[in-house]
């Protein structure tokens, strides 16, 4: 088997640690710049750890596949799966609420920061008696903590991440965990500041994590395709990320819709736009600087998402039960029913532990337990190996798809004296036209394909014209036949070198010879 995977590394992270790029291909059919690519990225939300698997089966499982397969031979997959190390390590160490990352360079005043207080190694909730708390113990299960009610009978407790608090002035007045960023919102496409966008960041790209994956976008031409692995209730998701499907062009619409039609296939998801992705009575969302639409906007591309799944998914909660779930008391019901399966798991992940007393330096007597977020926040590891079999065979449909121009029909023709004519025909025999989407037509991004005549040291080109820049080609019939009239010396072979450019990665070249011409 041939050299199939390199790893490298798009950089460090702000705290030092690799950004770690997979490439994968077969090394042997030609430079990664030279055939299509698809990207797949996962982690980007820091306890979103299974979208690193995600990314990573998919991986493990193209080259488990290698030999029954052409893809990897025509084209390479690139995938970063864990775009955010330090906020996974955060939340894999710590289980800690985090959501891209929280800025501690800047502590602010009466502030709370997650910190582990009781030394269990873990970041959970704090629940402390309170006049004003907004929750009491729920009396069909003491784990789980309710709303309080108008007649409700106390104690009452308020609820915050289990921490310390900055410069606290020893009043109500508590804020929780300073400025947190969110990556997904720090795309360049329809970028909002806050308050407009939580989470948005200084200016688009302004993380440097991000900066790595929008300059590593940019820098392939060649990439026809993006994936992002999330984990929020399970579903397919497409763009727009704002407004509705009339912003986009109706084709490309429908050309999204049948490929999140093959990821809900598979993984038995729904498919949402993400401006869809919400409770049943809320508005739509409209997400700004997120990367739906600057992967179609931006990039021209049809790209996806796939939320792998809450730990309610894996409790038999659907997302539609989730998302239907419209009062405080739907949202109780659901949570004893989550607490419920899990009881009846014989193998399960540690997502809940008891309430146990601690007296806290600042706020004295308080209780710290409740879920692990970094447990919660996905599947259970078996539904993961189910689900990610899915988005696999979604992978290999939405890539088998990829733009594949050619060079066909050649012919080299002698004409008498030293005369020849040279034929032959550029076609794109992929599904997906060169420009991929409507959208992605004009962009600049995405390269018309252009062939070049390089005629061998004393060949002389008789055609007015040698370079052709053809424009991009339709899907499985698009093509252009071209003609060249040369004179060849006697005692040459070789005619010219025919190389071919843009068209997604269909970059090729060819040494044409006069060994076969036929004389008519
Ligand atoms: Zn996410």
């Amino acid at each position: 088997m041939p050299d199939l995977c390199q790893l490298s590394s798009l950089g460090k992270s702000r705290e030092g640690r690799e950004v770690h790029l997979l490439t994968i291909t077969d090394f042997t059919t030609g430079h990664t710049d030279d055939k299509p690519a698809y990207l797949i990225y996962g982690n980007i939300h820091a306890t979103e750890l299974s979208g690193t698997h995600g990314a990573l089966y998919t991986g493990r499982q193209l080259l488990v596949d290698y030999e029954n397969s052409a893809l990897l031979k025509e084209m390479v997959f690139y995938i970063i799966p864990r775009i955010n190390p330090d906020g996974a390590e955060f939340a894999v160490t710590t289980s800690g609420p985090i959501r891209s990352r929280t800025d501690r360079s800047l502590l602010e005043p009466n502030t709370l920061y997650p910190e582990d207080i009781n030394g269990d190694g873990l970041i959970l909730s704090m629940r402390q008696e309170h006049p004003d708390g907004l929750f009491v113990s729920d009396p069909k299960d003491t784990r789980l903590l309710i709303r309080r009610k108008v007649d409700a009978k106390g104690p009452f407790y308020r609820v915050m991440p289990e921490g310390k608090l900055y410069q606290w002035d020893g009043s109500d007045n508590i804020s929780i965990d300073g400025r947190g960023f969110d990556w997904n919102r720090n795309w360049s496409y329809d970028w909002r500041p806050e308050p407009e966008q939580y989470g948005a960041g200084d200016f688009p790209f302004s993380e440097k994590e991000m900066r790595y994956i929008g300059e590593f976008m940019h820098s392939k031409p060649n990439l026809f395709g993006v994936l992002g692995y999330h984990t929020g209730p399970a579903a397919v998701l497409r763009p727009p990320s704002t407004g509705s499907d009339n912003d986009l062009d109706e084709g490309d619409v429908g050309i999204m819709e049948d490929l999140a039609r093959v990821g809900a296939k598979y993984t038995g998801f729904q498919i949402y736009p993400v401006v869809k992705y919400h409770g049943k009575k809320s508005k739509d969302i409209n997400l700004r600087g997120h990367f739906h639409n600057f992967g179609y906007h931006h990039l021209g591309l049809f790209v996806f998402e796939f939320e792998l799944g809450v730990i309610e998914n894996s409790a038999g909660i659907t997302t539609e039960e989730q998302f239907a779930a419209e009062t405080d008391e739907d949202r109780e019901e659901l949570q004893r029913k989550l607490m419920n399966w899990w009881d009846n798991q014989t193998e399960r992940d540690p997502i809940y532990k008891p309430w146990e007393k601690f007296q806290h330096p600042q706020l004295g007597k308080v209780e710290i337990g409740g879920f692990l977020r970094r447990h919660i926040a996905g599947p259970t590891l078996w539904d993961l190996a189910k689900i990610s079999e899915g988005t696999y065979k979604f992978t290999l449909e939405h890539a088998g798809k990829h733009p594949k121009v050619t060079l066909e029909d050649l012919q080299v023709d002698f004409m008498g004296e030293n005369i020849y004519r040279i034929r032959l025909r550029v076609a794109n025999r992929g599904e997906f036209p060169t420009h991929i989407s409507n959208k992605g037509r004009n962009l600049r991004r995405l390269r018309p394909v252009r062939l070049e005549f390089h005629p061998v040291d004393g060949v002389k080109l008789l055609s007015s014209q040698g370079h052709y820049t053809i424009g991009h080609l339709g899907g499985i019939t698009g093509s252009r036949l071209l003609e060249w009239f040369v004179s060849v010396p006697e005692d040459k072979i070789e005619i010219c070198e025919i190389r071919i450019f843009g068209g997604t990665g269909g970059n090729t070249r060819e040494l044409l010879k006069i060994d076969n011409a036929k004389r008519i």
